[in-house]
């Protein structure tokens, strides 16, 4: 990818190199830090200052990120007077170093200050219910609430979507929230790489509301065909919704740009299923991930890693590298293992707390991943030539 490196000196901190790309703006100050990522309208998506990484999502709250000295990862968010400190810090070094260089392209990291910060969150509010969950390859995805909440909404251990209520838009209602959402992102959607319809079970809606969503994604220039975001259509979905639709309509789905859809099996444990209150069996995701398959459609399968505590912690494991091992996972798949945290209040966290379930410590759900990546891993050294992702899917990490 081409990017045109536009450089500086200021007095007091050394040369400046700012590199215009494609899709974002870097700027960087001497050899390594600190560095700083904005998009293509000047807005703040990440930095490394100090040692640490940050990330600041779209409603301006900052999160900051670093590896212990054991590895493990620490992360918090910023207080808002320490965000509205760092952002302003940022943006003061951006707009020194873009009036020294003196390039108009560079006048878009003049363009923010707190305030304008401020309201553009509030904008972005009036365009999205908050975005609550992505999965970790689908965070620079350009997501379209489609529907909105959850259609089931009442797993015990998610609160994901209980701030609202299930709801299909009209093609009419997304085609406003697609000019909402071009209106906002500007030229920055060029750092969006692929398409993501929220919120929980988009692909849940009757085959003819899903024409109709395409038809208006295609007419507004965001099908893969027609522009960016060039990288395909990408949803969650529940195991036990996949076979309301026929191979035919996956595979029409699959012709129309659905890449990949992402399914929360949490568990491969019927009987700590029943106890999460999620509906279906792991029979049914395995079933759903044949269709999904079937049709074109590369899968994600997320574990919940110490789900259901040391009570279930044996019947968890086997029952998932039991589900795993029957899923035709290959190339472009992927397996999340997400490691659980309960929800303040959860009821998951009441009923597990009145059943004596002691929760797995980060290292016990560390060592429980490890021991199903190894069972699985023993099967890819037996033959299974293009073996799927495996990767780890912790929702702290999660900015949009
Ligand atoms: S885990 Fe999935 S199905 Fe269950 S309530 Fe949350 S979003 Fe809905």
């Amino acid at each position: 990818m081409s990017a045109e490196a536009l450089a500086c000196e200021l007095s007091d901190v050394g040369r400046v190199t700012i590199r215009l790309r494609p899709t974002a703006i870097n700027l960087l100050v001497g050899d390594a830090e600190p560095s700083y990522s904005f998009d293509l309208l000047g807005r703040l998506i990440g930095a490394y200052v100090g040692g640490l990484n940050y990330r600041r999502s779209l409603d301006n709250r900052v999160l900051s990120k670093m590896s212990g000295p054991d590895g493990t990862r620490q992360r918090r968010w910023l207080s808002p007077d320490e965000a509205t400190r760092f952002l302003t810090a940022a943006y003061a070094l951006a707009a020194r170093a873009a009036s020294a260089i003196g390039d108009p392209r560079l006048a878009v990291l003049q363009a923010w200050d707190s305030a304008a910060l401020a309201a553009d969150a509030r904008r972005f509010a009036t365009i999205y219910r908050p975005v609550s969950i992505l999965p970790p390859d689908q965070y620079l995805a350009l997501v379209l609430q489609a529907t909105e909440g959850c259609s089931y909404n009442r797993c015990t251990f998610c609160d994901f979507y209980r701030d609202r209520p299930f709801r299909i838009k009209s093609a009419d209602e997304l085609r406003g929230h697609i000019a909402a959402v071009r209106a906002f992102f500007g030229p920055a959607i060029a750092l969006r790489r692929s398409l993501f319809l929220a919120d929980a079970n988009a692909l849940v809606a009757p085959m003819a509301r899903l024409r109709a969503w395409l038809d208006v994604i295609d007419a507004e220039g965001l099908s893969q065909a027609s522009g960016p975001p060039a990288g395909g259509i990408y949803s969650f979905i529940d195991a036990f919704d996949v076979h309301r639709k026929s191979l035919a309509d996956w595979q029409e789905l699959a012709g129309r740009g659905l890449r990949r859809v992402y399914i929360g099996m949490e568990s491969g444990d019927d009987a700590l299923l029943r106890f999460l209150r999620k509906p279906g069996t792991a029979g049914d995701v395995i079933e759903a991930v044949r269709l999904i398959k079937q049709a074109g459609i590369a899968a994600s399968v997320i574990i919940m890693t110490g789900i259901g505590g040391d009570r279930s912690a044996a019947a968890h494991e086997s029952g998932t590298i039991a589900a795993l091992k029957a899923m035709p996972l290959a190339a472009g798949d992927i397996v999340y293992f997400s490691p659980f945290i309960d929800p303040p209040g959860s009821e998951y966290g009441t009923l597990a707390a009145a059943a004596g379930i002691r929760p797995l410590t980060p290292a016990e759900m560390a060592a429980q991943e490890a021991r199903i990546r190894a069972a699985l891993q023993t099967e890819r050294d037996a033959g299974d030539a293009a073996p799927p992702q495996y990767a780890r899917y912790d929702i702290r990490e999660f900015v949009y």
